[in-house]
């Protein structure tokens, strides 16, 4: 045997020692430093040095330490030197690598590659005589098949057993993902997982907004405004990308967050700039990513379809207690405390009144005041042009002017497809609403409409059943059925008949429409004078009626003298009135009927003492005073 031979059979079995000696968890760089020691007893190699191949560029492999950042920063690339090995695998090593301060002494370069695979790595080292005379022989270029060989074996073999703990760390993940519709924890798991493989990056969530969420998780949202073009291109694409971003000095690495029937966000790896993420991480991130993604959409399904549900059962409990043919203000109570459900902060119900838009009692105090107007007037600019609902996420982009409410939902009140009304919801914070929350907001009033045009018409029908045509007054059936119920229930009261006096001579002498306005004027007059105490209606002809009820009889006489003595001022041309007046109170409870028959005595009477006066029931005596 020649020495040569001896020495490859001395490697080889190094070599075949090493690998079968190898504990489990031997890392590469393991290997290596088994490899340094057998060249340095065959061959007296003292400098050597060993670079990884990975994604395109050769990484230099450490003694004992796992690949760090600093090991990745010192990656060459694998183009650079590809040329050097024209033809042959052992070359000098080129001035490229010679140029490195660690390299200086380095003289000879081998490269191990397996035939039609990638490269695993090349070999720098400081030749030696021994090295020199052996790699010429005719066994050298044996001995580089023998190490290409069990390398490739050990690079798969590493290679299985990296994709075997990622896998099995996105198992667990996946497994957990599985097991959980909470949301927050997902996205928890997906920051921590990350975060344990890149614990010297920064990472980062970037979402989009379409989620329904309050979440605690420090999460950025998606804006696609002031996105950088690499991450939207991500999530439109639905492919990884990475960028260099010299601005920022870094290098980001965004995996979007795919489900399968929608991109949710975006997960981004912020490394140094020199920095280059390998085929195997990029592997776990893409994964970690769609893994993620399916979770989020799981999930998001499910809440979507409970939501779903509960959206129609408040729907459904709304239009049924609608058409329960409660009143319109108790009507809006209700669909006030509904819209709850959206977490408004203020609520506005407005109807359309001559032409304008009232803010009704069921609103809350915002609207009725100075800094509520600013959002009434949109609203109602709004609905000048159009039916369509209206969402706002951000108002203050809207207007100039200082708001305090920056998310805005209004939902017209439709009738024959006019618009009646409308209903504002508030919030403080910009982006509060959800578009399913407009969604459900937009079926609750749509659902109301009709209940509500309903009760709005009937009380308007009401109203002409219990207003007379020409005063406004109440019609004698409303007063009828008012004066009896007070009787029963309340403390005490006063009635006061009034009939103009000659009258038929200012209808003779200006004609019966001078006539009419002037009993208008005296109505306008009486209500204006009564006020919520009580109540005017027309009697019939041209007499007409006051009830208040809780009244004691010195006010109720103060009262009557006042509207007898302000009626001549109210009327044009001038008339005067007479009236006749009766009150009660616990000690004295008239029936029903005789209280306008009372008042009517009194009324007579004062017709006959002189007119333009009143008369006051003498409830001692049951004829007249
Ligand atoms: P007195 O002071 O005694 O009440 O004299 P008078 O002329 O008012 O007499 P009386 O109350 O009997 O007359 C009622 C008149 O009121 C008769 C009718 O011409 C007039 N009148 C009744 N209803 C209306 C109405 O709706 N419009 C007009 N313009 N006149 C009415
Ligand atoms: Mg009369
Ligand atoms: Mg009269």
């Amino acid at each position: 045997m020649t020495d040569h031979l001896q020495t490859l059979k001395y490697i080889q079995s190094d070599v075949l020692s090493f690998w079968v000696n190898s504990k489990a968890q031997a890392s590469f760089n393991e290997y290596f430093y088994s490899l340094k020691q057998c060249l340095k007893k065959r061959l007296g190699i003292v400098n050597a040095a060993f670079l990884s191949f990975d994604s395109n560029s050769l990484i230099p492999v450490e003694e004992m330490a796992a690949l760090t950042i600093e090991t990745k920063l010192n990656a060459v690339s694998w183009q650079m030197i590809e040329a050097s090995f024209y033809q042959q695998n052992v070359v000098k090593i080129p001035y490229i690598l010679k140029e490195k301060e660690a390299y200086k002494m380095m003289t000879d370069l081998v490269l191990f590659q397996a035939e039609g695979k990638n490269p695993i790595g090349v070999l720098l080292v400081e030749a030696t005589d021994a090295w020199t005379d052996f790699m010429t022989s005719d066994y050298g270029e044996e001995c580089v098949e023998t190490l290409t060989k069990v390398l490739q074996m050990i690079r798969e073999n590493l290679e299985l057993k990296v994709n075997e703990d990622q896998y099995r760390k996105l198992y667990n993940m996946t497994d957990l993902f599985h097991s959980t519709m909470d949301i927050d924890l997902i996205l928890e798991n997906v920051l921590k997982n990350i975060k344990d493989n890149f614990p010297e990056f920064n990472v980062e969530l970037i979402l989009s907004n379409d989620q329904d969420r309050r979440t605690t998780i420090d999460i950025k949202l998606f804006d696609y405004l002031s996105e950088r073009p690499a991450t939207i291109e991500a999530f439109v694409s639905g492919e990884l990308t990475t960028e260099l971003a010299s601005d920022l000095n870094c290098r980001l690495l965004n995996a979007p967050i795919k489900g399968r029937q929608a991109i949710y966000g975006i997960l981004q790896v912020g490394a140094p700039t020199s920095y280059l993420f390998t085929t195997t991480e990029k592997d776990f991130v893409r994964m970690l990513a769609q893994a993620s993604g399916n979770a989020l959409e799981n999930a998001k399904l499910y809440h979507q379809s409970h939501r779903l549900v509960s959206d129609l059962q408040l729907i459904n409990e709304t239009s049924h207690r609608l058409n329960m043919r409660i009143d319109i203000h108790e009507m809006l109570l209700f669909l006030q405390k509904q819209l709850k459900s959206l977490q408004p902060m203020e609520v506005c119900f407005a109807f359309k009144h001559n032409d304008s838009f009232e803010v009704t009692d069921a609103s809350t105090a915002l609207f009725n005041s100075e800094k509520g107007q600013i959002y009434i007037k949109h609203v109602e600019q709004h609905f000048e042009h159009t039916n369509d609902p209206l969402f706002i996420a951000d108002f203050s982009r809207l207007t100039s002017n200082q708001i305090e409410y920056r998310s805005i939902m209004a939902i017209p009140i439709l009738m024959e497809e006019k618009i009646n009304g409308f209903s504002i919801v508030l919030h403080k914070e910009p982006y509060f609403f959800s578009f399913d929350s407009f969604k459900l907001m937009q079926s609750l009033i749509h659902h109301s409409s009709l209940a509500i045009a309903n009760s709005i018409l009937r009380n308007q029908l009401q109203e002409m059943v219990d207003l007379d045509h020409l005063t406004k007054l109440y019609a004698r059936s409303y007063l009828d059925q008012y004066v009896e119920k007070s009787l029963e229930k309340d403390q005490s009261g006063m009635f006061l008949l009034i009939d103009i006096d000659n009258f038929k001579r200012i209808n003779d002498t200006y004609g019966h429409q001078i006539g009419d306005k002037i009993l208008m004027q005296i109505a306008l007059k009486l209500k204006e004078t009564i006020g919520a105490r009580g109540i005017c209606a027309r009697w019939g002809g041209e007499e007409m009626s006051v009830y208040v009820p809780n009244i004691d009889e010195k006010e109720a006489i103060e009262l009557t003298t006042a509207i007898v003595a302000v009626i001549p001022n109210a009327t044009d041309p001038q008339v005067t009135i007479s009236a006749g007046l009766i009150t009660w109170d616990e000690q004295y409870r008239p029936a029903f009927q005789s209280v306008f028959s009372y008042a009517d005595t009194a009324l007579y009477e004062a017709k006959n003492s002189g007119k333009n006066r009143f008369c006051i029931h003498d409830r001692f005596c049951q004829t007249n005073s």
